[in-house]
């Protein structure tokens, strides 16, 4: 079998995959985080899970563009790579250090999964930046695919950090308690980084145009939509002065 076969049936298996976790979100939750079981038995302390779990889509995307023989002199490619590099140093790297979860604990399952999955999707993206022809010609930069695309990314990725940065500053140090936040895009909607995180990658399919970052833009979708909802679902129920109408994940919508 070749590497480009191996790389179409990835591709759909993530494809099909993500159809199959957005129904399955809606009956179960990942139990990390507010969700996790008081009696799970397998975990990793956080900051090592986030690590562990997020560091492989770093290294697949950098390792796949480099080695399987695709245009890795190319600029357009090369812009691509530095992107998702920097998203991915933030989210392996600096996110875990910043956030306030010392002492709490992941389960293993998850940061196992997280790593299958990182793996694959730092593979399939490498890979297709590396072997799309679109992306060989320079005047891709100059588009209204990409400059869309990248306008929605940036906004994404703005609103996702800021989120972030205030869920961050709820908790003192060493706190590990939950509430309600306020601010940003808090005010219409209870996990803007959940939405952020989703523009971001929809705006990167759009830049890119390649179907790997469409699969991905789909898998965020799939995973993370029915998670904001439970999350939403959680403050309602926990929080009796809950903002009445703050939506989940698309502002003034749902
Ligand atoms: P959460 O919003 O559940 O948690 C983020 C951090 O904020 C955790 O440290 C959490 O603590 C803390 N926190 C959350 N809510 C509160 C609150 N009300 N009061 C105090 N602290 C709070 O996000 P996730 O952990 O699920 O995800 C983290 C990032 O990773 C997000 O930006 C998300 O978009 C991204 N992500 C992307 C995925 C994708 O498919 N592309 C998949 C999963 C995540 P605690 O851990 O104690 O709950």
């Amino acid at each position: 079998m070749t590497l480009d076969q191996i790389y179409h049936y990835l591709l759909w298996f993530l494809i099909g995959f993500s159809g199959l976790t957005f129904i399955s979100s809606f009956f179960y939750t990942t139990p990390y985080g507010r969700f996790k079981k008081a009696d799970e038995k397998f975990e990793l302390p956080s900051l090592p899970g986030w690590l562990i779990m997020e560091f492989p889509c770093l290294v697949a995307c950098l390792v796949t563009f480099f080695t399987t023989g695709g245009n890795s002199n190319a600029l357009v490619p090369l812009v691509f790579l530095c992107i998702w590099q920097a998203h991915y140093v933030y989210r392996s790297i600096i996110f875990p250090l910043r956030m306030r979860d010392r002492g709490k604990k992941m389960p293993i399952g998850a940061v196992l999964f997280g790593i299958g999955f990182n793996s694959l999707n730092g593979f399939l993206n490498g890979y297709a930046f590396t072997h799309s022809g679109h992306l060989l010609n320079n005047d891709w930069l100059a588009s209204p695919w990409f400059i869309i695309g990248a306008m929605i990314m940036i906004a994404g990725l703005s609103i996702n950090i800021n989120s972030d940065n205030i869920l961050r500053n709820l908790r003192a140090p060493g706190e590990t308690g939950y509430k309600i936040p306020q601010g940003g895009f808090y005010r219409w909607i209870s996990v803007p980084n959940y939405f952020g995180e989703i523009v971001e990658w929809i705006g990167l399919a759009m830049a890119a145009c390649t179907p790997a970052a469409l699969a991905f833009a789909l898998f965020s979708i799939a995973n993370l939509l029915p998670r904001a909802l439970a999350h939403h679902k959680w403050y309602v129920k926990t929080f009796p002065d809950y903002p009445a109408n703050r939506k989940a994940i698309i502002p003034f919508i749902l």
